[in-house]
């Protein structure tokens, strides 16, 4: 394909594709195939050692996942691309793949549960030093990157409660020091937001949500500089972590209308967090699209769309009116996952802060009446008109 710049809703569509479609497919083939045979063995060996382009064994490459992980560079912007099976299996290939003992690892408190415990739990067993930061306490991020740091991780909008962190000030920040910038931009993906663009080494995306989006598929992917893409692809081919060629091609097929998707998700989530700011039964709404957000100028000048994430707190705030309001719902499905044509609903102690004590929860911001909401592509009357007759039982 020509390397003119094209818009992104095309990139989706043809993106990455073409050296894929043998004998005339038109679609990428779910290359099953566990070995890829040479009757040359001086052929194989160069593929084997990297020396010319190949596939030899499914847990290393395969022609599917490798059209994949391009469509999702080329929307991202960067030089190199990497997978695994899950967006944990990208994160934890990341990190375990950047970092060694003794290195420091800056972060705000809000990153994906998962990631989370990773930092608590498992890098702090190899003595590695994780500062966890407020996530929107800027000049403390600042702080504590320039007293020097190997690694920093930024995740924005945050999950559940959407907060926004100035990802370009923060990767000027961590460059003057010499650390590497990995941003978790799931929430926002790459049509609303490019984090490379904004000076990050590299992005991740769990592509589970809504690179993926119709939530039939689990899968990670990470782009950025070559040098450590190369780290990261070496750690996860021995890990193991491979994106299934299946999950691959149904990804792929998702992303097809990543742009279409976004576009009515981010549309359909600001007239709901309209809606739902107004609304009596309701308290707080946290959507980066609206005024009252307290990241709603960076996210202006960061993103190009708000995103289809947005959470909200009932004016009753407690689990027992979470508990009576969920079963209520009759376009959401009250279940853990995001980013899927369909609206989704759960209080993040069932989905994203699960892990978490009611305590360590209140301790991080998370009120326990709180909702959040993953906007679909339906039709936004009828989202509205869900929401008002689900919430008439708080009048
Ligand atoms: C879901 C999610 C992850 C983890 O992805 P999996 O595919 O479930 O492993 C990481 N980051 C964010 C922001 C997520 O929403």
């Amino acid at each position: 394909m020509s390397n003119h710049q094209i818009a992104k809703g095309t990139q989706c569509i043809w993106g990455g594709e073409e050296e894929y479609l043998i004998q005339g497919a038109t679609q990428v083939p779910v290359v099953h195939s566990v070995g890829f045979g040479y009757k040359d063995v001086d052929e194989w060996q160069q593929v084997a050692l990297g020396q010319k382009p190949g596939h030899i064994y499914g847990r290393n490459t395969n022609p599917t996942v490798d059209a994949f992980e391009e469509k999702t560079r080329l929307l991202e912007g960067g030089e190199a691309a990497t997978s695994a099976s899950t967006g944990m299996g990208i994160i934890s290939s990341t990190l375990f793949a950047l970092l060694t003992p003794g290195k420091r690892v800056v972060s705000v408190k809000d990153t994906y549960g998962g990631t989370n415990v990773i930092f608590t739990e498992f890098l702090t067993r190899f003595n590695i030093d994780v500062t966890l930061c407020d996530t929107t306490d800027h000049e403390q991020i600042e702080a504590e990157i320039s007293k020097g740091c190997d690694l920093v991780y930024l995740e924005s909008p945050t999950n559940p409660t959407t907060k926004v962190v100035n990802i370009a000030l923060l990767a000027n920040a961590a460059h003057e020091v010499g650390a590497t910038v990995v941003v978790d931009n799931t929430f926002a993906t790459p049509i609303n937001q490019n984090p490379l663009a904004l000076g990050a080494d590299l992005v991740l995306h769990s592509a589970t949500k809504f690179l993926g989006g119709h939530a039939d598929a689990l899968g990670g992917v990470i782009c950025g500089r070559k040098d450590l893409i190369d780290q990261i692809y070496h750690y996860r081919e021995i890990n193991g972590a491979t994106l299934h060629p299946m999950a691959a091609y149904l990804l792929l097929r998702g992303m097809k209308t990543l742009e279409l998707r976004i576009r009515q998700q981010n549309d359909n989530a600001m007239k709901v967090a309209t809606f739902l700011e107004g609304h009596p039964a309701v308290g707080r709404v946290f959507y980066p699209g609206l005024s009252s957000h307290s990241g709603h100028d960076i996210a202006s000048e960061q993103m190009h769309g708000y995103g289809g994430m947005l959470s909200f707190m009932l004016k009753e705030d407690s689990f027992d009116a979470v508990r009576r309001f969920v079963p209520r719902m009759n376009y959401a499905h009250a279940a853990a996952n995001l980013g899927a044509v369909e609206t989704t609903i759960g209080p993040p102690a069932t989905t994203s802060h699960v892990e978490c004590t009611p305590e360590q929860r209140a301790a991080m911001g998370i009120p326990e009446g709180l909702i959040r909401y993953s906007t679909g592509i339906e039709n936004v009357s009828d989202l509205i008109g869900d929401l008002e007759q689900a919430l008439s039982i708080f009048s």
